[in-house]
């Protein structure tokens, strides 16, 4: 059987341009490893934070935007809610960069900030400690996605209008001649005039026919023991911790699950012909997180409940790689999304989409080109 279109790896981004394209009546193929949602990427441990204030290149925040009304239409369509609008507070050095960047593109964008100082975080926060030259910018609109409820989701909807995914199917090669590609795995061969790749952190394995600068790493997070009546998210919000050395993110403690923090710099660099560790194989694992919680959170670093690991897929400049083939104009591809990509799935979906169909997107993907890296394919 032919189709219009493959889409080679469907995790975050892949299931959601499934869904986008068998919505407009495309025949759309998904071809995954594993059985998504699954735990051997970067879509699993339950959730992502979904913030809108990006600082630097305006077209994260805007992206930003439009994924909400997006993730909005999809609790809709689906009658299943995904994100928990519990606020994020965003802590770092009073008068940072970042700091003033991110208020920037707030009041550019109109999205409702508010700034705070150490006082005034720890007036309203009571399970917060940060140290006085702290200050926070707090997005109430902002919160958490369960991601791994996403993904099912989006393969629900792709279903429901007609799109077919074969799991537990492996890609062991990819061929085009610009009219059609070939995509073999270790259950056939399928035929199709485009493909999307959105392989996250198995680029490598694709390097015959795509070579990018793409590090996988290996990330722990884990949930902690917390005084539920200070750090239940009808109180408390997800966070963001940078010091311009080390970073921290997390979420509040959601149905007793104790307080998710994971490290944003960091991390172990992972291959797929290596073994991925389980979570505490490293002492680092808990010993990182512990030490954050123990000054910013002292009160939510009790016993650990959980722990997690899960694949970041860093590019060297940390911004994704949206862009067609530089060879083969009916493909498309989707990676390196570094650790921040999530949030952004559903219009990333809505990218590719278009990309792939009309050539082009409403979204500036400039910072997404695959040229930046010309030098490594
Ligand atoms: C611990 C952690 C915390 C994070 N926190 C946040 C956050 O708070 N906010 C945020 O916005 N983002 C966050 N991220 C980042 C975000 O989750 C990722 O950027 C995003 O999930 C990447 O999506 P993806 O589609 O590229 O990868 P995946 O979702 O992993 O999908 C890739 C898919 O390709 C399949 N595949 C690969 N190779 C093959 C092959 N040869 N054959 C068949 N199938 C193949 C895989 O099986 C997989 O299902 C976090 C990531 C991690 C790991």
């Amino acid at each position: 059987m032919n189709y219009d279109i493959i889409i080679a790896g469907a995790g975050s981004m892949g299931m959601s341009a499934g869904y986008y394209l068998a919505k407009q009546g495309v025949k759309t193929l998904l071809i995954d490893a594993f059985d998504p949602p699954h735990s051997s990427g970067s879509h699993h441990g339950d959730t992502r934070l979904m913030r809108h204030v990006y600082a630097g290149n305006h077209t994260y925040t805007k992206m930003a935007i439009r994924a909400d009304q997006l993730w909005r239409d999809l609790e809709e369509v689906s009658g299943t809610p995904l994100l928990i609008r519990s606020g994020v507070l965003n802590m770092g050095a009073t008068g940072s960069q970042v700091l003033k960047e991110k208020l920037d593109h707030a009041n550019s964008h109109h999205i409702r900030v508010e700034i705070l100082n150490a006082n005034e975080i720890q007036r309203r926060w009571n399970g917060i400690h940060v140290p006085d030259h702290y200050a926070g910018l707090y997005e109430p609109e902002a919160g958490f996605l369960f991601s791994e409820k996403v993904v099912q989701t989006y393969r629900d909807q792709a279903l429901l209008h007609g799109a077919s995914l074969l799991t537990n199917t492996t890609i062991t090669n990819i061929e085009s001649d610009n009219n059609h590609v070939t995509v073999t795995t270790n259950q056939g061969s399928f035929r199709a005039a485009k493909l999307i790749m959105s392989m996250g952190a198995w680029f490598d394995t694709a390097s015959h026919f795509i070579k990018l600068p793409i590090r996988p790493l290996r990330k722990a997070v884990a949930w902690f023991e917390a005084e539920e009546s200070l750090f239940d998210y009808k109180q408390f919000p997800g966070f963001t911790i940078g010091d311009g050395e080390k970073g921290f993110y997390g979420f509040p403690s959601f149905n007793g699950s104790g307080v998710k923090i994971g490290r944003h710099d960091a991390g172990q660099l992972w291959s797929p012909d290596h073994r991925f560790e389980p979570y505490g194989h490293y002492p680092a694992d808990e010993l990182d997180l512990r030490a954050a919680l123990e000054s910013f959170f002292p009160r939510a670093a009790g016993k650990v409940l959980k722990g997690a690991v899960c694949k970041y897929e860093m590019t060297p400049d940390e911004d994704f790689i949206i862009d067609r083939h530089p060879l083969h104009s009916n493909i498309v591809i989707a990676g390196g999304f570094s650790g921040h990509g999530f949030k952004f799935a559903s219009v990333v979906g809505e990218i590719l989409t278009d990309l792939i169909i009309k050539g082009k997107s409403e979204h500036d993907t400039t910072p997404f080109a695959i040229s930046r890296f010309a030098d490594s394919y």
